[in-house]
């Protein structure tokens, strides 16, 4: 048997976060068994319908890496199929036609509702004469749900659940318009998609009992099922935007790569012992249902960012100067030079060790790759008050005598001027000097920094800063 999974998001407008974990363990799980993984769109809500966000889900799932097998599947455009499904319940004598108006509709859950009963559909014309059927109102179709015994759910992640069958009622497939209803829609794709497994969030798991029915009465194997707990904010509840970001999209424009939301969402659910490090070739291999956690996870954006930095310096500094490029540009309106690019890679392996993502490792590069005149943070510009200014010009003299601009003679020179000048308090220059060469008052080792911006650009630098 071919293991077969799928995804089907609803296209809201962004790929959630909670749907972007959903989505990697079908993808998981489907290569782990040399399966298939397929994407449908669950685009029956034609009023919030765009074909944005359809193209957003699948962008998202792009920059994933997790591709699905064959063309996605339109659940909207599947809805006559559905449809014929319902009417051959109907010939089965599965399912039955249903000519309640509103009124008598709100009759009864006002009854059920004095009543303290969960269902109100009190079933009058499950077994009604077809013919008393009042020709001025278009009927829908409701599934006979058992009404006795209870109905079961071997899940996969939650176990055994139970449902009391007196707790179903007999649901609607089809509306008085003709459109299917979710359950019905969901059902009939995924026994024609012919998906084995269903890994989907929790809050699903009441659904799954009706459409167990629904693959009972039309006599199809049910699939396996795997409902994995919902992901929590810090504060315990559902994840929204309350919490903050949520969108998969959101991270990557925040300089998140990829195989760190990867490997950050495998950690959110599933464990394999206490290995927090775990890229996806070694996902794939070593995943499987029965490791998916039973309990909530916490959303935890410190654990995000700690293995985006891992991933980070994983890659050569080339390959990161490549990266921030769309974020200096962007953000920072800078176009680095090739001799910019040059100076960001050279300082790469001190930038990188400190940022969490790609747009903090582009606004740390910055500085290596303007050029005067540029603008100093108020702090760097307090730093070159008259005092600072004396300092970095008696740098300035002492650095034109170098034969060899290298970061050690330079931080030789710093000491000495500081000896010299200001008492051995090495920081009254240093702190000038970084604020002249980047406008900041923050940068790596700053005597590693003028070496890799060389004496010419140093000069040019400190002369404006004198200006100033
Ligand atoms: N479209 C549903 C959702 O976005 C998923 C349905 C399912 O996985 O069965 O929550």
């Amino acid at each position: 048997m071919t293991v077969v999974t799928r995804f089907a998001p609803s296209p809201t407008g962004f790929l959630h976060i909670g749907g972007a974990r959903t989505a990697l363990y079908n993808w998981l799980f489907a290569k782990h068994n040399n399966g298939k993984f397929l994407l449908r769109i669950e685009d029956t809500d034609r009023k919030r319908y765009t074909k944005e966000a359809v193209e957003a889900i699948k962008e998202s799932l792009n920059w994933m890496g997790l591709d699905w097998d064959g063309e996605a599947i339109s659940q909207f455009e599947r809805a006559n199929i559905h449809k014929e499904i319902a009417e051959q319940l109907v010939k089965k004598g599965k399912a039955y036609y249903c000519y309640c108006s509103p009124e008598e509709l709100e009759q009864m859950r006002e009854k059920a509702k004095n009543e303290g009963k969960r269902t109100f559909y009190d079933r009058r014309w499950r077994d009604a004469d077809p013919s008393t059927a009042p020709k001025d109102i278009k009927p829908v179709i409701r599934i006979k749900a058992p009404i006795d015994g209870s109905t079961i759910i071997e899940d996969k992640v939650q176990g055994r659940v139970e449902v009391k069958n007196n707790q179903l009622d007999d649901f609607i497939l089809l509306r008085s318009d003709g459109s299917p209803t979710y359950m019905l829609s969901v059902v009939v794709d995924d026994h024609d998609m012919n998906v084995t497994h269903i890994i989907r969030g929790d809050d699903h798991l009441n659904n799954t009992f009706r459409q167990k029915i629904i693959y009972d009465a039309m006599g199809w194997n049910l699939p396996v099922y795997a409902h994995i707990p919902l992901i929590h904010g810090s504060d315990g509840k559902k994840l929204s935007k309350r919490h903050g970001a949520v969108g998969t999209q959101t991270y990557k424009d925040l300089g998140y790569l990829p195989e760190a939301i990867n490997n950050y969402l495998l950690r959110l659910g599933w464990g394999h012992g206490d290995e927090e490090i775990i890229p996806m070739d070694k996902a794939i291999e070593l995943f499987s249902l029965e490791a998916i956690g039973k309990a909530a996870a916490c959303f935890d954006i410190a654990k995000l960012e700690h293995i985006n930095s891992y991933y980070m310096n994983q890659k050569s500094n080339e390959e990161l100067a490549k990266l921030i490029e769309p974020f200096l540009e962007n953000d920072l309106n800078i176009k680095p030079s090739p001799q910019a690019q040059e100076r960001i890679i050279s300082g790469m392996n001190e930038l990188k060790s400190r940022a969490k993502n790609l747009k903090d490792l582009a606004s740390e590069s910055a500085f290596y790759a303007i050029s005067v005149p540029f603008p100093y943070t108020e702090k760097a510009k307090s730093l070159l008050n008259d005092e600072g200014k004396m300092a970095i010009t008696e740098l300035l003299t002492n650095f034109e005598k170098l034969s060899d601009f290298n970061a050690k003679e330079i931080e030789q020179i710093c000491k000495k001027v500081a000896n010299e000048k200001f008492n051995g308090k090495l920081g009254k220059v240093a702190m000038p000097l970084r604020a002249a060469l980047t406008g900041t008052t923050i940068s790596p080792s700053i005597f590693h920094a003028a070496e890799i911006l060389g004496i010419e650009e140093v000069r040019n630098r400190i002369q404006e800063a004198i200006k100033q």
